[in-house]
């Protein structure tokens, strides 16, 4: 009998967590260890963000679920791995000793890195579900006295889709509450140009996004350096080719949101051979690690090189399609499914929730 443990019960964990238990033996023991007891479905937080969904329409009571699929549960959340023990220090002081271990932990938001960045200062965020709530609380009260906007993804971020997606959202929103003609938009990311999307483009997203945000009337500041945030001002550094600054933007807002840069969470970062310096999980094609070769990774977890150089740091982004495959059996052969998929432009989830996440 074996222990497969599996920690973080988000896109990728959860998926692992049901295609590891139809593949194990009836005698192995398959544990999903989360922070709480509830899924969400993070590619649907954009619609939280402006009231389009409550969070109640994107999340899943976990613990009744997995009991039916046979999948022991636990709640408390992992304080730290001990690969070298095969352990899991948990956050109740107990631990967890396993066979394997498949970490699905997702990212830590780096807002400390940027002063005056995330929702405990002055921009919003739509990575989690409470930053979502948040963000259309204080989206209600920007609409009662309009000014301009600011939405876009920081130096070092690694997902810039969802920020296109809400500055779209927050367009269609604004025009449906009459607003649209008072809130100039700006659009701030690192990208080197509009649709590079941390993959040097897919398609023709240079083309399709730049006349889309034309016909929305939203400029935009690329291979953008955030300086800092404050009150109501960010301070933008352009860069140029050489990565020297071309020109600082003091611009005015009141209303941002702004994806941070990701980071490896606390409970994995820093430990040699397990993780780069970032704190990502270092895995081979097999989604294994190559110094605990008990310990597998997946989704967001993961380290990915850049695409190339850019004069702002620009992540690579792991999708909702990615993630499946990384928790999939036949992972090799998915992967050129997905490459396929993406290279069409099809590899995206679709933004309701998935109906095998559903009671
Ligand atoms: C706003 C937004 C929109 C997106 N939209 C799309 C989209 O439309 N299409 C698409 O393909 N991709 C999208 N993505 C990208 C990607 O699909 C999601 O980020 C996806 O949720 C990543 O899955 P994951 O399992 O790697 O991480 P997550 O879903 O973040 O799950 C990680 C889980 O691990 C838990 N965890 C962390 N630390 C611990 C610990 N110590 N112990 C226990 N649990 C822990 C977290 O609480 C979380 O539940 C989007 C991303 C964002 C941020």
């Amino acid at each position: 009998m074996a222990t497969i443990a599996i920690v973080g019960a988000g896109l990728g964990g959860v998926l692992a967590a049901y295609e590891i238990k139809a593949e194990a033996r009836a005698s192995d023991r398959v544990v999903l260890i989360s922070k709480g007891d509830t899924y969400h479905f993070v590619p649907s937080n954009p619609w939280v963000g402006v009231g389009w969904r409550d969070r109640e329409a994107i999340e899943v009571n976990l613990p009744p679920v997995m009991t039916r699929k046979g999948i022991d549960f636990v709640s408390v959340g992992a304080k730290r791995v001990h690969p070298a023990e095969n352990q899991l220090e948990l956050n109740d002081g107990s631990s967890l000793a396993y066979d394997y271990l498949v970490i699905a932990t997702g990212p830590d938001l780096a807002f400390d890195e940027i002063e005056g960045l995330g929702p405990e200062h002055f921009t919003q965020s739509i990575c989690h579900v409470d930053h979502a709530e948040r963000a259309a609380t204080a989206f209600d009260a920007f609409c009662e006295a309009p000014g301009p906007i600011i939405v876009g993804a920081v130096q070092g971020a690694s997902c810039y889709g969802p920020a296109y997606e809400f500055a779209m959202i927050l367009d269609t929103e604004l025009r449906r509450r009459k607003l649209r003609d008072q809130v100039p938009m700006t659009f701030v990311t690192a990208e080197p140009y509009v649709g590079h999307l941390g993959l040097d483009g897919v398609g023709d997203t240079k083309g399709l996004l730049e006349s889309e945000m034309r016909e929305r009337h939203v400029k935009w500041i690329t291979n953008a350096r955030v300086a800092k945030v404050e009150q109501d001002k960010m301070i933008v550094e352009e860069l140029n080719e050489e990565g020297a600054i071309k020109q600082t933007h003091e611009l005015p807002f009141k209303y941002s949101m702004m994806l941070p840069a990701f980071r490896g969470v606390p409970a994995i970062i820093g430990l040699e051979g397990l993780v780069n310096p970032r704190g990502f999980v270092l895995v081979d094609k097999h989604q294994r690690n190559p110094t605990y070769p008990n310990v597998f990774g997946i989704g967001v977890a993961v380290a990915i090189p850049p695409t190339g150089k850019t004069p702002v740091p620009v992540g690579v982004p792991k999708t909702g399609f990615m993630i499946e495959i990384d928790g999939h059996r036949d992972s090799e052969e998915h992967r050129r499914a997905a490459a396929q998929q993406v290279a069409r432009g099809t590899g995206n989830v679709e933004r309701r929730l998935p109906r095998r996440f559903r009671r």
